[in-house]
């Protein structure tokens, strides 16, 4: 079975664009999330696109702050200060990553908590591995309601995630315990890969190398979760981690890059705008 992130994005976009309809009756307004772009990275700019369409299409309110790359880190900061006051904004995201001559962890975590609609600040790490109330990160949030959606039981299953980032690794990692299964995490410094990804139920890729992984370090009836996206040094066309054509067949479940855990990891952003929305209501 291949699990099209984006009709179950589409699903849950149209349920949240229901519910967002109710609010200005409630409390007043709609959700407002602030994107910060700095610089004209073409992926970050796609990104950033791509989050301003899903907020029209949910029915919240977006703002796109466009700087220069020669922004300061200082004024970058006094931008989100000015955010963090605004009682008119529930969502702040700074599309990483940053020029070089700004520090990215000083960044993240000068954004409230209560506004930190990409899970990334110390605050609400520390909450997702303490186990208490947070706002999750956008991709492993969605990789975990794809699983479900898909039906795929997670306890006592064997998982391995490929890839140890602080955005997808580590906390799909944690998302996967705290849904019972059993986790290894494996990286570039694993030996014995293959044997490794052999042993999974279910296996989550995030490295950022394009189709890295084959058919042949894959069993039969695995559930292939693939997040990466790249650019396929042979057609030019976007690809994933996985070699999808090798392993469809194999797998019981998996995800298509495009397509897949892309348009998941937005709709997340969404909801987790409503989250801190309403948690200020
Ligand atoms: P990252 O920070 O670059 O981390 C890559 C991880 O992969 C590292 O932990 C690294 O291991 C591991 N790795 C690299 N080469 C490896 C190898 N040969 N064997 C085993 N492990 C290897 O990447 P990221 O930010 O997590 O992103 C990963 C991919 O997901 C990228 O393609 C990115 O574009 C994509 N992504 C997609 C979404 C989405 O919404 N679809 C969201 C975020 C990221 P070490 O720690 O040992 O270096």
């Amino acid at each position: 079975m291949v699990i099209s992130g984006k009709e179950l994005s589409a699903r849950l976009k149209a349920e949240m664009a229901e519910q967002v309809k109710s609010f200005p009756a409630k409390y007043g307004r709609v959700p407002h999330l602030v994107v910060i772009l700095v610089g004209e990275d073409p992926a970050s700019v796609s990104y950033v696109t791509g989050k301003a369409k899903a907020s029209a299409e949910v029915g919240i309110r977006n703002t796109t702050i466009r700087k220069p790359e020669s922004i300061s880190e200082a004024e970058l900061l006094e931008i989100i200060a000015g955010l963090n006051a605004d009682p008119e904004v529930d969502g702040i995201l700074v599309q990483l990553p940053l020029p070089k001559h700004i520090d990215e962890d000083k960044v993240i975590a000068a954004i409230d908590k209560s506004k930190d609609v990409d899970g990334f600040h110390p605050l609400n790490v520390a909450a997702l591995w303490q186990k208490q109330p947070c706002t999750l990160p956008c991709t492993p949030k969605g990789i975990i309601k794809m699983l479900k959606a898909a039906g795929v039981e997670i306890t006592g299953k064997r998982a391995v995630v490929i890839g140890r980032s602080n955005i997808v690794g580590l906390p799909v990692s944690k998302l996967l315990l705290d849904e019972n299964a059993t986790v290894t995490m494996a990286h570039s410094r694993t030996r014995n890969l293959a044997e490794v990804t052999r042993g999974a139920e279910i296996l989550v890729v995030a490295i950022g190398r394009p189709k890295f992984v084959t058919a042949d370090m894959v069993s039969e009836g695995t559930v292939v979760i693939d997040v990466g996206v790249n650019r396929d040094p042979e057609t030019g066309k976007l690809c994933g981690d996985v070699d999808f054509a090798a392993i469809e067949p194999k797998a019981s479940v998996i995800t298509p890059v495009p397509g897949g855990v892309g348009p998941m990891t937005i709709c997340c952003l969404m909801e987790n705008t409503i989250e801190c929305f309403l948690k200020r209501h």
